[in-house]
């Protein structure tokens, strides 16, 4: 099955070109989101992620800042020329959210919240659709339908690793679900290797793996300082290293995977 080309801003998910999406795990203040999408924009990335509102497993953690997280966003988004992504977990954060982003992010913890599903297809802004940790390839294609079933054909898939008995990475980068997906609903995907691996020093390796399979994409978790980060420190890259990172990535050969799809059409 050909995959759909889906378009984000001047970015286009399942095309000829593989797309790099990078930026904190959370939006934390203005200076640093600004000093990441300098960066990574230079070096290859298609667009910058951040979070507004996240969704942590204790209370207590750091929660994001909203709404002055999506206008930093913007900002930086206008500055750069770069589509940005954020994650939604309420129907009222849909709405406040689509005033500034580019792209709607579903995360693993909501990929199984039905009206947050429906709602985000109806309200038509793309969106990358997470697997949940606990979900089989066909619970994840059908809360894709759910989107799709609204009239809303902008959706990118992303595979951000499940949860197995392994203990020595956070998640299980399932690499299988990549042409799974990607050859049923024709949605292109893309795969986080940070959520997967939880450290930094298995984001290559997943990614070439991930590009290998014929993986439409990367997102990847990037802090100027990730020692210091209020989440997910350990599997960010700095930014010295996503320089070093985007280098190879961009130098990878072509996956046959995904050269078969593209001749066949
Ligand atoms: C994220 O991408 O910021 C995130 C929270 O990821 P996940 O939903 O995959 O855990
Ligand atoms: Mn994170």
């Amino acid at each position: 099955m050909a995959v759909r080309e889906i378009r984000v801003g001047n970015v286009i998910f399942g095309g000829a070109d593989v797309v790099l999406i990078a930026g904190p795990c959370s939006v934390e203040n203005e200076e640093m989101v600004m000093l990441t999408a300098e960066t990574v924009v230079k070096n290859g990335a298609g667009m910058l992620r951040g979070g507004s509102w996240k969704p942590r497993t204790s209370p207590y953690s750091f929660q994001g800042l909203g709404v002055e997280a999506l206008k930093i966003l913007r900002k930086a988004s206008n500055e750069y020329s770069i589509p940005v992504v954020t994650e939604v977990m309420s129907l009222r954060q849909i709405e406040i959210a689509s005033e500034y982003v580019d792209m709607l992010q579903v995360g693993a913890r909501n990929m199984h919240n039905f009206n947050l599903l429906s709602e985000i297809g109806r309200s038509g802004m793309p969106v990358l659709l997470k697997r949940g940790f606990m979900a089989t390839v066909e619970e994840w294609l059908l809360a894709a339908e759910y989107i799709l079933k609204e009239g809303n054909e902008s959706v990118v898939l992303c595979e951000r690793g499940i949860r197995t008995f392994e203990t020595w990475t956070r998640a299980t980068l399932d690499i299988s679900a990549v042409p799974l997906a990607r050859n049923s609903l024709g949605l292109p995907v893309i795969v986080d290797p940070s959520h997967a691996a939880g450290r930094r020093d298995l984001i290559l390796p997943l990614s070439l793996a991930a590009l290998g399979a014929g993986a439409d994409g990367i997102m990847v978790e990037v802090h100027p300082d990730p020692d210091k980060a209020l989440s997910d420190g350990g599997q960010s890259l700095s930014l010295e290293e996503f320089v070093l990172f985007a280098e190879t990535i961009g130098a990878a050969p072509q996956s046959p995977c995904r050269l078969t799809e593209k001749n066949r059409r």
